[in-house]
């Protein structure tokens, strides 16, 4: 009988995708034994605080750069193809329908946006579709996370992964390029690249 896949999802607006992005991942991959993760930018956020986000093509085409030497990632166009706003339980119903139902499905996400899933539509619902994987810094109050998910009968859907380079973000990095100071070592350097070529993130672009 074959094993049923184990498929990790690395959903965000990637804008632009980091290593603390890529190490979540590579993380998540080896300690669940995953067979790959998907990387999946959004179309059109729902819940983004900066206002001006880059294009969809922009954001997946950096997505590929950044995923594009390991045979254990791939990017997925499912969201950015998909016309209105993103829902994270619409993804996980369509990845299931692609799937099959005998994939197992992984939801990568930093433990701040896992905090959010009790406020996202339907936490039940998305339970039921996927495990999560939170991603945490070394030294986070663990069992007071999995305290608060016990409590709303969640825990078993929720598991935690340290990353060292958690504090590494998209925002810090677009502030990084308008002021001119160095992103180098913080994302691939095929991504600064493609940056300063399309002029991403500068004030007059
Ligand atoms: P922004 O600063 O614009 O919010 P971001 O760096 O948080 O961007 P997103 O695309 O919003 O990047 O994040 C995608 C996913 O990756 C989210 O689940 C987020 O929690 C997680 N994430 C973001 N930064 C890190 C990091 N440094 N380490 C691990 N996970 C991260
Ligand atoms: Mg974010």
């Amino acid at each position: 009988m074959r094993k049923k896949p184990r498929i990790g999802i690395m959903g965000g607006t990637f804008d632009p995708i980091h290593y603390g992005h890529l190490v979540t991942a590579e993380e998540a991959l080896v300690q669940f034994n995953l067979d790959r993760v998907v990387f999946m930018p959004t179309g059109n956020p729902v819940r983004k605080t900066h206002e001006r986000v880059s294009d969809p093509e922009h954001r997946y085409n950096m997505t590929v750069l950044a995923t594009a030497s390991n045979p254990d990632f791939e990017v997925s166009r499912l969201e950015v193809d998909r016309p209105g706003p993103t829902y994270t339980v619409a993804t996980l119903e369509a990845m299931h329908a692609r799937l099959g139902l005998q994939a197992e499905l992984f939801f990568i996400t930093g433990a701040d946006a896992v905090f959010d899933i009790l406020t996202w539509k339907d936490p039940e619902r998305l339970a039921e579709l996927t495990t999560f994987i939170a991603a945490t810094r070394p030294g986070y109050d663990l069992e007071g996370a999995r305290a608060a998910y016990t409590e709303r009968g969640l825990a078993a859907r929720v598991e935690f992964v340290e990353v060292p380079a958690l504090a590494i973000s998209s925002t810090d990095i677009r502030r990084r390029v308008i002021e001119r100071r160095p992103v180098r070592y913080l994302l691939p350097e095929n991504v600064a690249a493609y940056i300063e070529k399309h002029s991403l993130y500068r004030e007059d672009s």
